[in-house]
């Protein structure tokens, strides 16, 4: 069994097989869909072909489902989703919304367990992932 990817807020899964299905707001208030991969630290993401975005611009990312943003409480260039591992054990996924920035972490009761991406060191208070 693979992992499950669910949103926080309505618990309902938002992964189909290896994409992570979000809807990405950017700043002129346009919505797309976007994909990201299931596999951290791969930052190939797919965009619905109406949606303007460019490197370094900053989009919320939404569930697909109950349209609840994603956006970290302490840092708004974060967002976070659930993931549940095969053994059925939670941690969070927290990962930038500023595209072109590769910054993911994984926390298992609120440690940083997984970290991926070139970006991670724009990020160093130690308190922004000890949000919940
Ligand atoms: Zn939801």
């Amino acid at each position: 069994m693979e992992s499950t990817f669910i949103c926080p807020e309505c618990r309902n899964s938002i992964n189909v097989n290896d994409d992570i299905v979000l809807i990405a707001k950017n700043d002129l208030g346009q919505k797309g869909i976007v994909m990201l991969h299931t596999t951290l630290g791969n930052y190939e993401s797919k965009f619905s072909s109406d949606f303007t975005i460019m490197e370094g611009d900053k989009v919320k990312m939404l569930c697909p489902i109950c349209h609840h943003s994603l956006s970290h409480s302490k840092n708004q260039n974060l967002a976070k989703f659930i993931m549940i591992n095969e053994e059925g054990k939670e941690c969070y996924i927290i990962f930038s919304q500023i595209y072109g920035e590769k910054c993911t972490c994984k926390i298992e009761e609120k440690e940083v367990t997984e970290r991926y991406g070139e970006h991670l060191n724009r990020y160093t208070d130690p308190d922004w992932f000890l949000w919940f």
